[in-house]
Formats: C-alpha cells, structure tokens, sequence
C-alpha cells in the first residue's frame, strides 16, 4: 500500500465517523508566539481545546505537517524519527472520548478494509492508575493483559491547563528486530521492535496553579499517529526511510553522488539524513520561511548546512540539494501542492544557500590554514579550542572537519576547550530563552531563539540532543 493510500484510508475512516476533515495547517504557528513549529496535529487545533473558539463540528481529523527539531539526532540512526513528518490524527472538542476512540483506533488498524494489521502484532502502553482505558483494552478488545503494559510516562501534562493519561499502540516487527525477553525490547524500551505507531491522549484533568488535578467539564480526545511509520510497516521495509516517501529521494542522491545505499552504514546514514533534511527545508520554505540567523530560519539554515556537509561524505563538492525538490514535490505534491507549486521558489533557495556555504566553507578552510601557519611559526602543534569553536560558529565549520585538516597537518584541537566555549555558548542561550516549561524540547543550540515553546509531542520530555554536528 503506498504511502498516500494510507493518508487517504486515514481521512476517510475518520470521515465515515461523522469527522471534519481539516486541511494541513503551515508548519508555521499562526497566533501562537510559544511554539517555533507546529509539531503535532493538534498544536493549529490549540484554540479548540482550551475553549477560545468553538468548532462547527467536535469532531476534527486531519494529516499535518509537522517538525520536530528534538529528534535531530535520531535521524538515520532510528528506524523511525524524522525532523519533518506527517501526523494523522483524529480529535473530540467535548464530544466522544476514551471508549469511542479506542474503538475505532482498534478497528482502522486490524480492519482488512483499512489497514488490516495482524491484531497479534499488537500491543499498548497505558497509564497505570488509568483502569478505564485498561478494561476498555482488555474487556472490549480483547487485549491479553501480558499485551498491556503500564507506563508511569503515559501522562501527558505540560504544568498549568489540560492534561490527562494517554495509551500509546505499538506494532510488533518480530524476532528479527530483537529479542522478546530483552527488556529494552518492551514498548516504552530502546529497541525498536515495538515500534509507537499511535498516541490517544486523553485531557480529562485540568492540573491548577496549586498543584491540584480537577476533572475537566469538557473532556478532549487528541490523537496522533505517524504515516511514515505504517506506512514502512505496511510495505514491510526495515526503516520509514525504505519507504515509497523516501525513497525516490536516496535514489536520486545514490545518483548524483555516484554511490549505493545499503553498501556502506555511513553512507546510508547520510543518504538517510539529506532525505530527512530535505524533505523538512523544502517545506517550511515552502511556508515562506527562509534561511536566517535566528529563529526558524537559523533552524532551517542549520539543517541544510548539515545536508551538505552530510553531502561532502558522499563525495558530492557542488551544489545539489536543489536538485532533491522536485523529487519531494513528486512524492508529496498530491496533498500538499504548496511543495510543487512553489518549486522554482524554493529550489532557487536552497541553491543560492547551499552556494553562499560552500563559499563559507571555503573562507573557513583558508582561516583555518592561516591559523596552522601561525601556530606552526609559534612553534605549536595544537588548535586552540576556542578557535575551533570560531570556525563552527561562524563559519559553520564542523569540528570534525577542523580535526581532519588539522591533522592532515600534523596538528591536534583542543577539544575540550572546544566543548567548553560550546557549553558557554550554550548556557548564554539557555539563559536568554524565557521559562519555557517542562516541555520545551525544541532548545538547543540547533533552535537558539527565545520564543516560548509549549505541547512539544505528548510525552517526550528530553531538553538535550539538538546539538549540531
Ligand atoms: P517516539 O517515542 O517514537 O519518539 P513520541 O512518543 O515522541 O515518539 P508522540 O509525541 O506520541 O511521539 O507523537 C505521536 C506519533 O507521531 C508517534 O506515535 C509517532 O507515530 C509519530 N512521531 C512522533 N515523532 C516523530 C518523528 N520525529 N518522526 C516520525 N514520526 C514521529
Ligand atoms: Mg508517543
Ligand atoms: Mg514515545
Ligand atoms: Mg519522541
């Protein structure tokens, strides 16, 4: 089943449930300064939830855009993190809730008419003291208990205002994905056999100022799954990237670097990167961000920058990413015609940025052979730390490349000096961002902007992991 079939199942089932179907939102929040991005399906919805602005009808799905820069660093490496990826959600302003939406995630997923996964292959996570959705598991469903497991985290809370427990469904991908008896391979555990298809989040509480949880009068259903996720598990491929909304974009940059995935982990790695990266830039410049120093633009420019140093691992030396667009407007462009009707646009740039880096790179590599003139003169043999971190920071320069030419002129970095002056960088940031709350997972230096960010995924709290490489 192709990726957009599964996009078009979503949208009808839910349909066929008396929901509205809402277009994708920009990636760009409108008239919410907390959030960089939108990154889940429910963040352009926020307005329903909390009451400021009624819906004609409670019930709402959609297939949105979303990104999540906190995932940086699981891009090539995990089997399913993206930094841009479409959310399918579906959602209740006050109307159905737990038992309703347990029902119908149940039925889309093993219904031969829709998905039709193996209801063996199964299992939830839910929030211990949430026995209702417990016995709606196992008693309506049928769930095994030993397939239903109790997780302290499923609680979704962002400090003042809704929040509520949620259950998340996992697929089981089988022995060839680890071991049953590891542990780790347990849903909620690192390994990725179970892999998180869908969170249904319930917002039953209001958590107060004092502390308190009171019930909510109108009780929300806020649900969201990956398609790039099903989708890999649908065509039965190792990764999303094996997927037909990626695909075609590594077989294009197998092309243009002149290499060949699956030879090379590396390699792939970086194939898997520029697909993810490409895919995020072309959009959100598509939403009419441009690359900039600050804010989303600084996001956007780092991620392009890391495509093409991603890109020099390859051995590709020019200008290329471009190139990648129309391959993304050929995947995407049946339900987000912005991505090709706005093509010239965004290929014109990403081109004239991909330039302007390797001129910087250029300037970088002549600084850098200054400095180990000079050094070498003053009788040293090391790099300063805090030179090394010059190059990163302003000339985008990577420390690895610094290390590497360095080397090949028989000098060393200072490298903890150039993890402290980033540690000093990073503190100043930290420090000018506002008090963002638990759920700022967004920071870092790959997102250093001040804007106040809130809801950033349901419950994946970690503040780190955006570094750069
Ligand atoms: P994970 O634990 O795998 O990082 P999550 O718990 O952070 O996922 P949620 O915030 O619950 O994810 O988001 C709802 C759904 O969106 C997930 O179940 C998953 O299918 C999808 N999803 C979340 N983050 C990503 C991502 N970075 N790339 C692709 N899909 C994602
Ligand atoms: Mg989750
Ligand atoms: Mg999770
Ligand atoms: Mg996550």
């Amino acid at each position: 089943m192709k990726a957009a079939e599964i996009r078009s199942k979503w949208l009808a089932f839910f349909e066929s449930k008396g929901h509205k179907i809402e277009p994708s939102a920009s990636l760009v929040p409108h008239n919410d300064p907390s959030l960089l991005w939108i990154n889940a399906g429910m963040a352009p919805l926020k307005a329903y939830f909390d009451g400021r602005v009624i819906p004609d009808n409670p019930r709402i799905a959609n297939s949105q855009k979303c990104i999540r820069t906190n995932d940086i660093e699981n891009v090539g490496k995990t089997r399913r993190h993206h930094t841009f990826f479409e959310m399918l959600g579906n959602f209740s302003i006050g109307d159905y809730f737990k038992e309703e939406v347990i029902t119908w995630a149940w039925e889309f997923l093993t219904d031969p008419k829709h998905i039709g996964f193996d209801p063996n292959r199964l299992s939830v996570t839910v929030y211990p003291e949430d026995e209702e959705a417990y016995r709606y598991w196992n008693e309506k469903i049928g769930l095994p208990a030993e397939r239903i497991y109790k997780l302290e985290e499923n609680f979704w809370d962002i400090g003042e205002g809704p929040c509520g427990p949620c259950t998340e469904i996992f697929y089981d991908r089988g022995d060839k994905y680890g071991d049953l008896n590891d542990p780790e391979c347990w849903p909620g555990g690192e390994n990725e056999r179970f892999l998180e298809v869908w969170n249904l989040v319930f917002s039953q509480y209001n958590h107060n100022k004092d502390g308190s949880y009171t019930p909510l009068p109108n009780k929300n259903i806020d649900t969201g799954a990956g398609l790039e996720r099903l989708t890999s598990i649908l065509q039965d491929v190792d990764s999303n990237f094996d997927t037909d909304l990626f695909m075609p974009i590594i077989e294009r940059t197998c092309e243009i670097a002149g290499v060949r995935y699956k030879v090379n982990a590396d390699h792939d790695v970086a194939l898997k990167v520029i697909a993810d990266h490409i895919r995020t830039v072309a959009f959100a410049v598509g939403d009419g961000v441009l690359p900039s120093n600050e804010g989303r633009g600084y996001v956007i420019r780092r991620l392009l920058r890391r495509a093409v140093r991603y890109g020099k691992t390859l051995g590709v030396d020019r200008p290329f990413l471009h190139e990648l667009v129309s391959i993304v407007g050929g995947i995407m462009g049946v339900y987000y015609p912005e991505v090709v009707d706005k093509r010239e646009f965004i290929e014109k740039v990403i081109r004239t940025e991909e330039e302007r880096f390797h001129e910087t790179l250029s300037d970088g590599l002549a600084l850098l052979a200054d400095l180990v003139k000079h050094a070498r003169q003053a009788g040293q043999t090391e790099i300063g730390g805090q030179d090394a971190f010059k190059l990163y920071d302003t000339y985008g320069f990577p420390f690895d490349l610094t290390e590497d030419y360095a080397s090949e002129q028989g000098f060393t970095v200072d490298r903890a000096g150039f993890d402290a002056a980033m540690d000093a960088q990073r503190e100043r940031a930290r420090a000018a961002r506002q008090d963002t709350g638990s759920m700022n997972v967004q920071g870092g230096p790959l997102a250093d902007y001040t804007e106040k960010s809130e809801f950033v995924g349901y419950n994946d709290l970690t503040l780190e992991g955006a570094v750069v490489k």
